[in-house]
């Protein structure tokens, strides 16, 4: 029977449901949560993104600053601005959209942002509370990736749970929320990248497989185990002559294929996408509650 699919879009609705109540909350106290994004140049992929997560912004009732700056921008320029919000009273969320033009180094911006506005979760002492355990803000991509499996009932206690892929962004993160002694966590966790020595062994062993690796069709059907629960991270372009723009969107993972023997599957796109932009309101919200605790 073929895999029932996850999909992101409803549960991230769900989600943003709950989230205007806690807004509705905020406002009885005289808060709006607000959030200000900051896009250096003019990418399309990331003019794209950046104004997903302002739209969101404003369909869920979270104030958003718009700051759409020219690739010439200098980074003691970018610095200032960011500094600005860090100490703006209305800003709660500050993020600076990646990839930065060459020019500025992104390890001091990201640096740049105060722990307590780094709604992205790269801030060091955020991912440092992360690995430990304490309260931070988390990676938006990996808690929506837990948010996910939780919500879809996939039990991770005792779980064998193989991860694609290592990055800052993604695999390292998710693996360290996959381990924490948690009702969010307590999997057994393998972390598997491109140095990896025999990838499909490790995967067929999954009950939860996560693929995280950039590289169209890394999973396929034959390195999945029966009854699975398959979440596809990646997102790729892939050339489609009967596609309007020319190419269509595909994942990690050779979905049609692998769905005939996964018991839940993610579809790309639709599947962690909507998530990544919820888990993003998700610590907006969050960080304007804990500023209110602090008035
Ligand atoms: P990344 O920085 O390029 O990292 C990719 C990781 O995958 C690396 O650790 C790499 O190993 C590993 N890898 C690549 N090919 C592999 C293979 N054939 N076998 C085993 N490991 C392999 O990418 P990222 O930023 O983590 O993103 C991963 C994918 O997720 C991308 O497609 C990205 O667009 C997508 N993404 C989606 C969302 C969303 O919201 N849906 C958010 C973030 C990212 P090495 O370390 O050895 O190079």
């Amino acid at each position: 029977m073929a895999a029932k699919i996850l999909d992101g879009k409803q549960i991230a609705v769900q989600m943003r449901e709950e989230l205007k109540g806690r807004i509705a909350g905020l406002a009885q106290r005289g808060i709006r949560p607000g959030l200000a994004v900051i896009l250096v140049g003019d990418d399309p992929a990331s003019k794209s993104y950046v104004t997903a997560k302002e739209k969101a912004c404003e369909e869920v009732g979270i104030y958003s600053s718009d700051n759409r700056l020219v690739a010439a921008t200098t980074e003691s320029e970018l610095l200032g601005l960011i500094e600005r919000f860090n100490q703006d009273p209305k800003i709660h969320g500050i993020l600076v959209q990646l990839p930065l033009p060459k020019h500025i180094n992104e390890e001091r911006i990201l640096n740049a942002i105060c722990p307590e506005k780094d709604v992205d979760g790269f801030h060091p002492v955020n991912v440092g509370r992360m690995v430990i355990g304490q309260r931070c803000f988390l990676p938006c991509t990996p808690h929506g990736v837990v948010q996910m499996l939780v919500r879809s009932g996939v039990v991770l206690e005792g779980a064998e749970v193989v991860i694609v892929g290592r990055s800052n962004i993604v695999g390292k993160p998710l693996a360290n929320l996959l381990i924490q002694k948690s009702r969010f966590g307590n999997a057994t966790v393998t972390v598997c990248h491109t140095k990896t020595r025999n990838l499909a062994e490790h995967v067929r062993r999954a009950d939860i497989v996560i693929a995280a690796a950039g590289c169209p069709r890394t999973i396929t059907a034959d390195m999945v185990k029966e009854g699975a629960v398959v979440i596809d991270v990646g997102v790729n372009r892939v050339e489609d002559a009967s596609a309007k723009n020319g190419y269509r969107l595909v994942g990690d993972v050779d979905f049609e294929a692998v769905r005939q023997k996964a018991s839940m599957i993610t579809p790309v796109p639709g599947g962690v996408g909507p998530m990544t932009i919820t888990m993003l309101l998700y610590n907006t919200v969050e960080s304007a509650e804990r500023a209110a605790e602090f008035r």
